[in-house]
């Protein structure tokens, strides 16, 4: 059968919803729970149930569209909600080239042997608290501190945010109970870099997700006047992150070649041109696709960290803020995506990913894929970010007969 999506149908979803949260800075602000994203919410629930899909929503606000079978589910999906001022294709495209495979399934009556279910996951993007809150909720990896006391990266509390949304800290908690045999996860990502892009190759099929660890620390030294305190006698905390921020970036590039270390947020107290800086509070984040790298990155950074407080007489304090592990993407997916390529003659190419998705919290569960198509320029989470249609429709076509390929009987072929 040679099946493919109604790429017309597709785009004009993807712009219907790229409408629903428009920034006048240019670009889509949908954050999960705002009122943006109830009206993005309703726009897929009436989507879904036009589809001929049975509609469900668990408490931690994942909707779902089921098309019903004996056996186990096979999953894909995406999330709908962005940062701010981001762009409209970022989850949109996984969720909604999802939905219309499920169309698709059941307008040729494809004869399925398991359960196919259209996924989107609430606030894959962490404006909440902590990336991932619905895919992890449907998990049961939430901390229920976090969910009953946490607070928003806009500063109101949790749990204020849900009641507005109409939802429940015990609702969130209990959402895993909802979950379905899965055999498989599956999720179409626009690649968020520029790596497809300078190949010239549409698809990329992701053989590892990389892990993530988060941390706020500060170094803490002394304030004093910028005009009479000698150098040598100085307790500068600024220089003290200068120093961290270079020998650390040094380390990775050299002892840990892939790995990625970033210092993307920093505060200087008192925060005055005239005032040696006596504190300055700032994010570290370091990711890799190696739990090994990641062991010792962690272990290589932090004592570099203390051994240059001690040499300028700083302390240093750090607290975990988030942590993911690298995820290794199952043979039996890279290969079943790699073979559909093949059988629509679309070139593709081995990947990992630098960024975080819910497929790899969802490898907890099953076997989790993901198919990748080129972000033009590398744009992604801001106003600029773009698809070419050409290279959408190739990728969901190959979501499409990845789906089929996983729920028909084995080995049957679309
Ligand atoms: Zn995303």
């Amino acid at each position: 059968m040679d099946i493919r999506v109604n790429i017309e149908r597709l785009k004009r979803d993807l712009e219907e919803l790229g409408r629903i949260g428009r920034d006048e800075r240019g670009g889509v602000s949908r954050p999960s729970f705002s009122a943006a994203d109830l009206e993005a919410r309703l726009w897929l629930k009436k989507k879904m149930e036009e589809a001929g899909l049975c509609y469900r929503q668990d408490g931690a606000g994942n909707q779902f569209g089921r098309l019903e079978c004996a056996g186990k589910t096979v999953m894909a999906g995406s999330h709908i909600d962005t940062v701010p001022n981001g762009g409209m294709y970022d989850g949109a495209v996984g969720v909604l080239a999802a939905l219309e495979a499920a169309r698709r399934i059941l307008e040729e009556k494809v004869p399925l042997a398991k359960a196919v279910e259209v996924a989107s996951f609430t606030d894959e993007e962490g404006n909440l608290v902590g990336d991932f809150l619905g895919s992890r909720a449907f998990m049961g990896l939430l901390d229920e501190n976090e969910v009953r006391k946490g607070r928003t990266s806009f500063g109101v509390l949790f749990s204020d945010v849900l009641k507005m949304a109409g939802f429940t800290a015990d609702g969130i908690l209990g959402a895993r109970k909802d979950r379905p045999a899965l055999d498989a996860y599956v999720e179409l990502h626009i690649e968020q870099g520029p790596v497809l892009e300078d190949e010239g190759v549409p698809i990329g099929v992701v053989e590892r997700i990389a892990g993530k660890h988060y941390r706020q620390c500060a170094y803490v030294g002394e304030s004093g006047h910028a005009g009479t305190t000698p150098l040598e006698l100085r307790h500068d905390a600024f220089l003290g992150l200068a120093d961290l921020a270079l020998r650390a970036t040094q380390l990775v590039a050299t002892r840990h070649y892939g790995s990625v270390l970033t210092v993307g947020k920093a505060a200087l107290h008192p925060g005055s041109f005239s005032v040696i800086p006596g504190r300055v509070d700032f994010t570290l984040e370091f990711r890799s696709v190696s739990a090994e790298s990641m062991a010792a990155i962690e272990d290589d950074v932090f004592t570099l960290a203390e051994d240059i407080a001690a040499t300028r007489g700083l302390a240093f304090v750090s607290k975990l803020v988030d942590k993911t592990a690298p995820v290794t993407i199952a043979p039996r997916l890279t290969g079943l995506i790699e073979e559909e390529c093949k059988a629509l003659d679309y070139r593709s190419m081995r990947m990992t990913s630098g960024a975080g998705h819910d497929a790899q919290i969802l490898a907890g569960a099953c076997d989790s894929g993901m198919i990748f198509i080129p972000s033009p320029d590398g744009v992604s989470h801001a106003p600029g970010e773009r698809v070419d249609w050409d290279d959408l429709e190739k990728g969901a076509n190959v979501l499409l007969r990845t789906i089929i390929r996983l729920a028909s009987q084995e080995g049957a072929k679309p």
